[in-house]
Protein backbone atom coordinates (compact mmCIF):
# COMPACT_ATOMS: atom_id res chain seq x y z
CA UNK A 1 0.00 0.00 0.00
CA UNK A 2 1.11 3.54 -0.84
CA UNK A 3 0.27 6.43 1.54
CA UNK A 4 -1.44 9.41 0.26
CA UNK A 5 1.39 11.62 2.24
CA UNK A 6 4.57 11.12 4.61
CA UNK A 7 6.34 12.63 6.75
CA UNK A 8 10.43 12.89 7.23
CA UNK A 9 12.07 12.99 10.44
CA UNK A 10 15.60 14.64 10.14
CA UNK A 11 18.10 13.00 12.72
CA UNK A 12 20.59 15.37 11.69
CA UNK A 13 17.90 18.42 13.64
CA UNK A 14 17.38 16.17 16.69
CA UNK A 15 21.27 16.10 16.95
CA UNK A 16 21.38 19.79 17.09
CA UNK A 17 19.02 20.05 19.25
CA UNK A 18 19.77 17.55 21.71
CA UNK A 19 23.21 18.77 21.38
CA UNK A 20 21.58 23.06 22.63
CA UNK A 21 19.94 21.22 25.45
CA UNK A 22 22.91 19.73 26.70
CA UNK A 23 24.88 22.91 26.65
CA UNK A 24 21.74 24.47 28.68
CA UNK A 25 21.84 22.01 31.43
CA UNK A 26 25.60 20.64 31.88
CA UNK A 27 27.14 17.57 31.22
CA UNK A 28 25.70 16.19 34.25
CA UNK A 29 21.94 15.60 34.23
CA UNK A 30 20.36 13.40 32.52
CA UNK A 31 17.67 13.62 29.34
CA UNK A 32 14.89 11.53 29.49
CA UNK A 33 13.00 11.83 25.79
CA UNK A 34 9.87 12.14 25.64
CA UNK A 35 7.88 10.35 23.42
CA UNK A 36 4.46 10.48 24.43
CA UNK A 37 1.62 10.84 22.09
CA UNK A 38 3.37 8.62 19.36
CA UNK A 39 6.65 10.69 20.40
CA UNK A 40 4.80 14.04 19.49
CA UNK A 41 3.78 12.39 15.95
CA UNK A 42 7.34 11.79 15.18
CA UNK A 43 6.77 7.90 15.74
CA UNK A 44 8.11 6.37 18.39
CA UNK A 45 9.92 3.45 16.53
CA UNK A 46 11.34 6.51 14.73
CA UNK A 47 12.24 8.40 17.38
CA UNK A 48 13.87 5.71 19.40
CA UNK A 49 16.24 5.00 16.44
CA UNK A 50 17.07 8.78 16.12
CA UNK A 51 17.82 9.32 20.08
CA UNK A 52 19.33 6.37 20.51
CA UNK A 53 21.93 7.21 17.75
CA UNK A 54 21.81 10.84 19.43
CA UNK A 55 23.63 9.14 23.07
CA UNK A 56 19.70 9.46 24.84
CA UNK A 57 19.11 6.94 27.15
CA UNK A 58 16.42 7.48 29.01
CA UNK A 59 12.63 7.40 26.86
CA UNK A 60 9.37 8.90 28.62
CA UNK A 61 6.16 7.63 27.42
CA UNK A 62 2.98 8.22 28.78
CA UNK A 63 1.48 5.00 29.02
CA UNK A 64 2.69 1.50 29.02
CA UNK A 65 1.64 0.44 25.75
CA UNK A 66 4.06 3.39 24.46
CA UNK A 67 6.44 1.82 26.88
CA UNK A 68 6.30 -1.70 25.28
CA UNK A 69 6.59 0.29 21.66
CA UNK A 70 10.09 1.77 23.24
CA UNK A 71 11.44 -1.57 24.90
CA UNK A 72 10.54 -3.40 21.50
CA UNK A 73 12.61 -0.31 19.31
CA UNK A 74 15.19 0.33 21.77
CA UNK A 75 18.57 -1.60 20.81
CA UNK A 76 20.75 -0.20 23.54
CA UNK A 77 18.88 -0.99 26.81
CA UNK A 78 17.69 2.37 27.61
CA UNK A 79 15.51 3.49 30.61
CA UNK A 80 12.35 3.69 30.19
CA UNK A 81 9.87 5.73 32.49
CA UNK A 82 5.95 5.64 32.18
CA UNK A 83 4.86 8.90 33.21
CA UNK A 84 0.76 8.35 33.53
CA UNK A 85 -1.26 5.27 32.63
CA UNK A 86 -1.10 1.73 33.02
CA UNK A 87 -3.36 -0.72 34.37
CA UNK A 88 -2.56 -2.81 37.64
CA UNK A 89 -2.36 -6.16 35.54
CA UNK A 90 0.70 -4.68 33.78
CA UNK A 91 2.53 -4.24 37.03
CA UNK A 92 4.07 -7.07 37.32
CA UNK A 93 4.90 -7.61 33.45
CA UNK A 94 6.30 -3.59 34.05
CA UNK A 95 8.62 -4.31 36.78
CA UNK A 96 9.98 -7.76 35.18
CA UNK A 97 11.05 -5.82 32.31
CA UNK A 98 12.68 -3.10 34.45
CA UNK A 99 10.70 -0.42 33.39
CA UNK A 100 10.29 2.71 35.48
CA UNK A 101 6.76 4.24 36.46
CA UNK A 102 5.51 6.96 38.52
CA UNK A 103 3.45 6.42 41.35
CA UNK A 104 0.93 9.00 42.46
CA UNK A 105 -1.78 7.28 44.94
CA UNK A 106 -1.88 4.70 47.34
CA UNK A 107 -3.11 1.96 45.50
CA UNK A 108 -0.89 2.09 43.05
CA UNK A 109 2.47 2.58 45.11
CA UNK A 110 1.06 -0.11 47.68
CA UNK A 111 0.31 -2.95 44.82
CA UNK A 112 3.94 -2.16 43.04
CA UNK A 113 5.70 -2.75 46.41
CA UNK A 114 3.47 -5.70 47.21
CA UNK A 115 4.14 -7.40 43.97
CA UNK A 116 7.76 -6.21 44.35
CA UNK A 117 8.19 -8.29 47.41
CA UNK A 118 6.04 -11.32 46.03
CA UNK A 119 8.37 -11.55 42.65
CA UNK A 120 11.38 -10.52 43.74
CA UNK A 121 12.11 -7.96 41.29
CA UNK A 122 12.00 -4.36 43.21
CA UNK A 123 10.19 -1.84 40.90
CA UNK A 124 11.77 0.97 40.16
CA UNK A 125 9.18 3.79 41.56
CA UNK A 126 9.18 7.30 40.53
CA UNK A 127 6.99 9.21 43.47
CA UNK A 128 4.76 12.03 41.96
CA UNK A 129 4.50 14.80 44.57
CA UNK A 130 1.85 17.52 44.20
CA UNK A 131 3.07 21.14 43.65
CA UNK A 132 0.18 22.94 42.48
CA UNK A 133 -0.92 21.22 38.81
CA UNK A 134 -2.97 19.33 40.20
CA UNK A 135 -3.20 16.67 38.26
CA UNK A 136 -1.46 14.11 39.70
CA UNK A 137 0.64 13.69 42.82
CA UNK A 138 0.51 13.05 46.42
CA UNK A 139 -0.50 15.96 48.52
CA UNK A 140 1.41 17.19 51.55
CA UNK A 141 -1.38 16.27 53.54
CA UNK A 142 -0.53 13.12 52.75
CA UNK A 143 3.17 13.08 53.46
CA UNK A 144 3.10 11.46 56.72
CA UNK A 145 1.14 7.70 55.10
CA UNK A 146 3.82 8.67 52.70
CA UNK A 147 6.47 8.38 54.42
CA UNK A 148 5.05 5.44 56.69
CA UNK A 149 4.38 3.14 53.18
CA UNK A 150 7.97 4.32 51.58
CA UNK A 151 9.79 2.96 54.59
CA UNK A 152 7.76 -0.28 54.95
CA UNK A 153 8.13 -0.65 51.17
CA UNK A 154 12.03 0.54 51.38
CA UNK A 155 13.40 -3.29 50.95
CA UNK A 156 11.34 -4.04 48.19
CA UNK A 157 11.06 -1.31 45.60
CA UNK A 158 13.79 1.19 44.19
CA UNK A 159 13.40 4.86 44.78
CA UNK A 160 14.55 5.57 41.38
CA UNK A 161 12.69 9.16 41.76
CA UNK A 162 11.15 11.80 43.33
CA UNK A 163 9.06 14.57 40.78
CA UNK A 164 6.64 16.96 40.03
CA UNK A 165 5.41 18.77 36.87
CA UNK A 166 5.19 22.49 37.02
CA UNK A 167 2.04 24.59 36.02
CA UNK A 168 2.95 27.91 34.13
CA UNK A 169 6.59 27.26 33.81
CA UNK A 170 6.47 27.89 29.81
CA UNK A 171 5.41 31.28 30.71
CA UNK A 172 8.01 33.77 32.66
CA UNK A 173 5.37 36.09 33.78
CA UNK A 174 4.13 33.07 36.02
CA UNK A 175 7.78 33.80 37.70
CA UNK A 176 5.89 33.38 41.66
CA UNK A 177 3.67 30.52 41.03
CA UNK A 178 6.62 28.67 40.10
CA UNK A 179 9.04 29.62 42.51
CA UNK A 180 6.13 28.54 44.78
CA UNK A 181 5.73 25.04 43.52
CA UNK A 182 9.50 24.71 43.63
CA UNK A 183 9.77 25.75 46.85
CA UNK A 184 6.74 22.84 47.69
CA UNK A 185 9.18 20.46 45.73
CA UNK A 186 11.67 21.52 48.28
CA UNK A 187 9.53 20.98 51.53
CA UNK A 188 8.28 17.34 50.28
CA UNK A 189 12.25 16.55 49.20
CA UNK A 190 13.72 17.98 52.98
CA UNK A 191 11.35 15.90 54.66
CA UNK A 192 11.46 12.41 53.12
CA UNK A 193 15.31 12.99 53.40
CA UNK A 194 14.72 13.60 57.22
CA UNK A 195 12.71 10.47 57.22
CA UNK A 196 15.69 8.65 55.55
CA UNK A 197 14.63 7.77 51.99
CA UNK A 198 16.45 9.09 49.17
CA UNK A 199 16.17 8.94 45.60
CA UNK A 200 18.21 8.27 42.98
CA UNK A 201 16.74 11.35 40.52
CA UNK A 202 15.68 14.08 41.89
CA UNK A 203 13.33 15.54 38.62
CA UNK A 204 11.00 18.15 37.68
CA UNK A 205 11.85 20.13 34.52
CA UNK A 206 10.02 19.78 31.41
CA UNK A 207 11.32 21.50 27.85
CA UNK A 208 10.13 24.67 29.03
CA UNK A 209 11.53 24.84 32.89
CA UNK A 210 14.37 24.01 31.59
CA UNK A 211 15.21 26.64 29.36
CA UNK A 212 13.84 29.29 31.91
CA UNK A 213 13.89 27.93 35.29
CA UNK A 214 17.44 26.26 35.45
CA UNK A 215 16.84 25.63 38.72
CA UNK A 216 14.20 22.97 37.86
CA UNK A 217 16.82 21.10 35.77
CA UNK A 218 18.47 19.14 39.38
CA UNK A 219 19.16 14.99 38.36
CA UNK A 220 17.38 14.96 35.18
CA UNK A 221 15.61 16.97 32.38
CA UNK A 222 11.81 15.98 30.84
CA UNK A 223 12.20 17.00 27.09
CA UNK A 224 9.93 16.88 24.92
CA UNK A 225 8.63 19.55 22.60
CA UNK A 226 12.12 20.63 22.21
CA UNK A 227 13.64 17.73 21.57
CA UNK A 228 11.70 17.86 18.63
CA UNK A 229 12.67 21.59 17.46
CA UNK A 230 10.34 23.68 18.88
CA UNK A 231 10.10 26.47 21.69
CA UNK A 232 7.16 25.35 24.06
CA UNK A 233 5.89 29.04 23.52
CA UNK A 234 6.61 32.04 21.95
CA UNK A 235 7.46 33.74 25.25
CA UNK A 236 9.96 30.95 26.41
CA UNK A 237 11.76 31.36 22.76
CA UNK A 238 11.75 35.51 23.65
CA UNK A 239 13.32 34.72 27.05
CA UNK A 240 16.67 32.98 25.43
CA UNK A 241 16.99 35.27 22.60
CA UNK A 242 19.31 37.48 24.28
CA UNK A 243 21.20 34.74 25.30
CA UNK A 244 21.15 33.60 21.83
CA UNK A 245 24.72 34.01 19.86
CA UNK A 246 24.47 36.12 16.93
CA UNK A 247 25.09 33.60 14.47
CA UNK A 248 22.24 31.27 15.33
CA UNK A 249 19.36 32.96 16.72
CA UNK A 250 17.52 29.75 16.51
CA UNK A 251 19.07 26.93 17.63
CA UNK A 252 16.16 24.25 17.89
CA UNK A 253 15.65 22.98 14.78
CA UNK A 254 12.25 21.27 13.42
CA UNK A 255 12.63 17.56 12.75
CA UNK A 256 9.16 16.91 11.30
CA UNK A 257 8.29 17.64 7.22
CA UNK A 258 4.85 16.57 5.78
CA UNK A 259 4.77 15.97 1.97
CA UNK A 260 2.66 14.86 -1.00
CA UNK A 261 1.69 14.76 -4.19
CA UNK A 262 -0.15 16.60 -6.52
CA UNK A 263 -3.32 13.79 -7.67
CA UNK A 264 -4.83 15.66 -10.28
CA UNK A 265 -5.07 19.39 -12.05
CA UNK A 266 -8.80 21.12 -12.70
CA UNK A 267 -9.19 24.13 -14.51
CA UNK A 268 -12.86 26.10 -13.12
CA UNK A 269 -14.07 29.17 -14.79
CA UNK A 270 -15.02 32.42 -13.08
CA UNK A 271 -18.15 32.35 -11.18
CA UNK A 272 -18.08 28.46 -10.59
CA UNK A 273 -17.56 27.17 -6.72
CA UNK A 274 -15.02 24.71 -5.26
CA UNK A 275 -16.36 21.73 -3.46
CA UNK A 276 -18.93 21.08 -1.41
CA UNK A 277 -21.07 24.43 -0.42
CA UNK A 278 -20.67 27.99 -1.34
CA UNK A 279 -17.88 28.78 0.52
CA UNK A 280 -15.55 29.60 -2.38
CA UNK A 281 -16.58 31.17 -5.87
CA UNK A 282 -13.58 31.62 -8.01
CA UNK A 283 -13.48 35.71 -8.99
CA UNK A 284 -11.35 34.96 -12.02
CA UNK A 285 -10.35 31.73 -14.12
CA UNK A 286 -8.19 29.33 -12.03
CA UNK A 287 -5.97 26.63 -12.03
CA UNK A 288 -6.32 24.26 -8.88
CA UNK A 289 -4.07 21.26 -7.99
CA UNK A 290 -6.00 18.23 -5.71
CA UNK A 291 -4.17 16.83 -3.30
CA UNK A 292 -5.08 13.47 -1.56
CA UNK A 293 -4.52 14.86 2.09
CA UNK A 294 -7.68 15.77 4.13
CA UNK A 295 -8.88 16.22 7.75
CA UNK A 296 -9.21 12.25 8.14
CA UNK A 297 -5.47 12.56 7.76
CA UNK A 298 -4.76 15.37 10.02
CA UNK A 299 -5.06 18.32 7.55
CA UNK A 300 -7.47 20.18 9.97
CA UNK A 301 -11.14 21.20 8.28
CA UNK A 302 -10.35 24.66 10.52
CA UNK A 303 -7.70 25.07 7.08
CA UNK A 304 -10.38 25.58 4.67
CA UNK A 305 -9.95 28.41 2.47
CA UNK A 306 -6.82 29.42 4.13
CA UNK A 307 -4.12 26.64 4.35
CA UNK A 308 -1.31 27.42 1.98
CA UNK A 309 1.17 24.41 1.06
CA UNK A 310 4.25 24.60 -1.55
CA UNK A 311 3.82 23.39 -4.69
CA UNK A 312 6.70 24.64 -7.70
CA UNK A 313 8.45 26.39 -4.69
CA UNK A 314 5.13 28.54 -4.45
CA UNK A 315 2.75 29.40 -1.44
CA UNK A 316 -0.66 28.03 -3.06
CA UNK A 317 -4.03 28.28 -0.98
CA UNK A 318 -6.64 26.04 -0.50
CA UNK A 319 -9.54 27.01 -1.56
CA UNK A 320 -12.87 25.66 -0.57
CA UNK A 321 -13.75 23.14 2.28
CA UNK A 322 -11.08 20.33 2.97
CA UNK A 323 -12.34 17.50 2.84
CA UNK A 324 -11.95 14.06 4.40
CA UNK A 325 -9.21 12.90 2.06
CA UNK A 326 -8.51 15.71 -0.13
CA UNK A 327 -8.15 19.80 -0.54
CA UNK A 328 -7.83 21.50 -3.81
CA UNK A 329 -5.40 24.82 -3.87
CA UNK A 330 -5.06 27.48 -6.30
CA UNK A 331 -1.96 27.21 -8.39
CA UNK A 332 -3.19 29.60 -11.04
CA UNK A 333 -0.11 31.60 -10.67
CA UNK A 334 2.01 28.34 -10.61
CA UNK A 335 3.80 27.59 -14.04
CA UNK A 336 4.10 23.85 -15.23
CA UNK A 337 2.62 21.75 -12.54
CA UNK A 338 1.94 18.24 -13.46
CA UNK A 339 0.51 15.50 -11.97
CA UNK A 340 2.88 14.01 -9.18
CA UNK A 341 4.60 17.22 -8.43
CA UNK A 342 5.49 17.40 -4.34
CA UNK A 343 3.45 19.12 -2.17
CA UNK A 344 4.81 20.47 0.91
CA UNK A 345 2.37 20.84 3.78
CA UNK A 346 5.18 21.67 6.63
CA UNK A 347 8.80 21.99 5.75
CA UNK A 348 10.96 23.91 3.03
CA UNK A 349 10.48 23.48 -0.71
CA UNK A 350 13.21 25.48 -2.79
CA UNK A 351 13.56 28.81 -0.60
CA UNK A 352 10.11 28.78 1.01
CA UNK A 353 9.40 27.00 4.25
CA UNK A 354 5.88 26.55 6.14
CA UNK A 355 6.34 25.89 9.85
CA UNK A 356 4.23 23.90 12.45
CA UNK A 357 3.32 27.54 13.60
CA UNK A 358 2.44 29.20 11.26
CA UNK A 359 0.08 26.34 10.02
CA UNK A 360 -1.34 25.47 13.52
CA UNK A 361 -1.49 29.59 14.14
CA UNK A 362 -4.41 29.82 11.40
CA UNK A 363 -6.31 26.63 13.41
CA UNK A 364 -5.30 28.12 16.86
CA UNK A 365 -3.88 24.58 17.44
CA UNK A 366 -0.81 24.91 19.49
CA UNK A 367 2.87 23.48 17.89
CA UNK A 368 1.91 19.86 20.43
CA UNK A 369 -2.00 19.18 19.12
CA UNK A 370 -1.30 19.54 15.79
CA UNK A 371 1.60 17.56 15.65
CA UNK A 372 -0.12 14.74 17.65
CA UNK A 373 -3.12 14.35 15.37
CA UNK A 374 -1.13 13.36 12.34
CA UNK A 375 -2.46 10.25 12.17
CA UNK A 376 -0.17 7.01 13.02
CA UNK A 377 -0.27 5.07 9.64
CA UNK A 378 0.76 8.43 7.47
CA UNK A 379 4.83 6.12 7.03
CA UNK A 380 7.66 8.31 8.61
CA UNK A 381 11.20 8.10 7.02
CA UNK A 382 14.17 9.13 8.57
CA UNK A 383 16.26 11.37 6.68
CA UNK A 384 19.87 12.54 7.88
C1 LIG B 1 4.73 15.86 28.57
C2 LIG B 1 5.54 15.92 29.79
C3 LIG B 1 6.84 16.44 29.75
C4 LIG B 1 7.44 17.06 28.51
O1 LIG B 1 6.88 18.31 28.25
P1 LIG B 1 7.44 19.27 27.10
O2 LIG B 1 6.77 20.55 27.32
O3 LIG B 1 7.01 18.68 25.80
O4 LIG B 1 8.91 19.28 27.23
C5 LIG B 1 7.57 16.41 30.93
N1 LIG B 1 7.06 15.89 32.05
C6 LIG B 1 5.82 15.38 32.12
C7 LIG B 1 5.32 14.81 33.40
C8 LIG B 1 5.01 15.38 31.00
O5 LIG B 1 3.77 14.89 31.07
Amino acid sequence: MIATSFLEISSKAYRQNIRYIRKEIGPKPTISAVVKGNAYGHGIAQMVEIAEKAGIRHFSTFSSDEAWMVKKNSTKQSEIMILGMLYEEELEALINAGISFYVFDFERLEKAIEISERIGVPAKIHVEVETGFHRTGFDWEQREKLVETLQKGKNHVILEGLCTHYAGAESVSNFVRVKNQISVYYDFKNYLSEHNLFFRKYHTACSAATLIFPETIMDMVRIGIAGYGFWPTKETYFAKLKDLPKTNKNPLKRLISWKSQVMSLKKVKMGEFVGYGNSFMALHNMSLAIVPVGYGHGYSRLLSNSGQVLIGGQYCQVVGTVTMNAIAVDITKVKNIQVGDEVVMIGSQKNKEITVASFSESTQQVNYELLTRLPQDIPRRIIQ
